[in-house]
C-alpha cells in the first residue's frame, strides 16, 4: 500500500468514497461482531425507520499525522459515550463504547493511505452513525439497526487560515430546553437547513441561536459550541441543557486552565452582556474548525463588533487554539488519555 495521490495542500471539506468502512448490524436484540467492508453503498426497505421518522443519529472525530509519522485519533472515548448517550435518548440500542473505539481504529488503519500527512493542513474526517433500519409504520422504534463507520481525508476547515466571520441572532430555534439539544441526532441538523441557507443569502457565515424559553440567552450555532473572552481575559462559556456538549470545547476549557492557567467561567451568557460590551473575543468551536474566530454578530441590524476585529483571531482564542491543535498534532504533550494512537 502507498499514500494516495491526492492534491493534500488543496482539499476541500469534502466526501471522498476511501477503501474500506465498518459496519455492524444489530438484529434479533443483539449487536454482530461487524467487519470491515469495502461496500459504500447501503440497501435497505423503503420503509426504514431512518427513512420515515429520522432515527439517526452521528459523531464526528479526526485522525491526525502528528510531528513524529504516528497516526493518532483524539479523544474518541467521548465521541462513544456521547453516541451511547444520543441512541439512548431515541430508543435506539446503544453501541458499546469499547467496541466503538475498536471500529474506529479498525476504520482508520483500514484506510491509512488516506490519512493526509503531517504540515498538509489536512485531516481524516472519521465518521460513525446508526440509523433504524427495519420497517416502522405505526410511531415506534425500529427493531433493526445498523452502526457504521467511514472516513473521508478533509482540507482545513477554512483555507488560507481562519479569518473572522460575520454571524447573526437567529429568528429561528434549534432545539427546545427539553428536546434534543444535547444529543447528536441527524434531525436537528435537518431543521437548522432552512436557517442556514437563510444566514448565507443574507452574508451571514453561521446563526446564533437563543434560549427558545425565553429568547435572551446564548446558545450555540448549528453545529458549533461558543466562546467568549471577557475584558480580563477570562474564558467564559455558554451553559444550557440543550446546548450539545462539544469534546473540542470542553478540552479547550481543560487547555485554559491547565495549560494557560485562565480563569473559566461556565454560565449563562445573556445577549443583553454580549450588547453591552462584555466580550473582547468570540469564536464558534468543534471537531471541523477547531475555533472558528466571530469578528462581528449582528442582532437585525445592530451589530456587536468584537474588538478583535475582521483580520485576525483575537489573542487569547488564537493561544488556546495553538496550544489544543498542538497537543493534537503531536507538538505539545497531551493530558493523559487524550490520544490513540493507531499506527
Ligand atoms: C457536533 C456538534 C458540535 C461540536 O462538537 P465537537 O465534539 O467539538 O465536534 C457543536 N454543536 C453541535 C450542535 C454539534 O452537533
Amino acid at each position: 500500500m502507498s499514500k494516495k495521490e491526492l492534491d493534500w495542500g488543496n482539499l476541500g471539506f469534502a466526501y471522498h468514497v476511501t477503501d474500506k468502512r465498518y459496519v455492524a448490524n444489530y438484529k434479533d436484540g443483539k449487536w454482530d461482531e461487524g467487519a470491515l467492508t469495502a461496500d459504500p453503498m447501503i440497501t435497505m426497505s423503503e420503509d426504514a425507520g431512518v427513512l420515515q421518522y429520522s432515527q439517526s443519529v452521528f459523531e464526528g472525530l479526526k485522525a491526525y499525522t502528528t510531528a513524529d509519522g504516528h497516526v493518532v485519533t483524539f479523544r474518541p472515548d467521548l465521541n462513544a459515550a456521547r453516541m451511547y448517550d444520543s441512541a439512548m435518548y431515541l430508543e435506539m440500542p446503544p453501541f458499546p463504547q469499547d467496541r466503538f473505539i475498536d471500529a474506529v481504529v479498525e476504520t482508520v488503519r483500514a484506510n491509512l493511505d488516506w490519512v493526509p500527512p503531517y504540515g498538509s493542513g489536512a485531516t481524516l474526517y472519521i465518521r460513525p452513525y446508526m440509523f433504524g433500519i427495519s420497517p416502522v409504520i405505526g410511531v415506534k422504534p425500529a427493531d433493526e439497526y445498523m452502526f457504521r463507520i467511514f472516513c473521508t481525508p478533509v482540507g482545513p476547515y477554512f483555507k488560507g487560515g481562519a479569518k473572522p466571520i460575520s454571524v447573526r441572532i437567529s429568528d429561528y430555534d434549534r432545539a427546545a430546553p427539553r428536546g434534543t439539544g444535547h444529543i447528536k441526532a441527524g434531525l436537528n441538523y435537518a431543521m437548522s437547513l432552512h436557517a442556514i441557507v437563510d444566514a448565507h443569502n443574507h452574508g451571514f457565515a453561521e446563526n446564533i441561536y437563543l434560549d427558545p424559553a425565553t429568547r435572551t440567552k446564548i446558545e450555540e450555532t448549528g453545529g458549533a459550541n461558543i466562546l467568549f473572552v471577557d475584558h480580563d481575559g477570562n474564558l467564559v462559556v455558554p451553559k444550557s441543557a440543550s446546548i450539545l456538549p462539544s469534546i473540542t470545547r470542553r478540552s479547550l476549557v481543560d487547555v485554559a486552565r491547565t495549560y494557560l492557567g485562565l480563569k473559566v467561567e461556565e454560565r449563562e451568557v445573556t445577549l443583553k452582556e454580549v450588547k453591552e460590551g462584555a466580550f473582547i473575543e468570540c469564536g464558534l468551536c468543534g471537531t471541523a474548525a477547531v475555533i472558528s474566530p466571530v469578528g462581528k454578530i449582528d442582532d437585525h441590524g445592530e451589530v456587536i463588533a468584537f474588538p478583535s476585529g475582521m483580520e485576525e483571531m483575537g489573542p487569547v482564542l488564537k493561544k488556546l487554539y495553538e496550544t489544543l491543535t498542538g497537543i493534537q498534532m503531536g507538538r505539545i504533550e497531551a493530558p493523559k488519555g487524550w490520544i490513540q494512537v493507531i499506527a
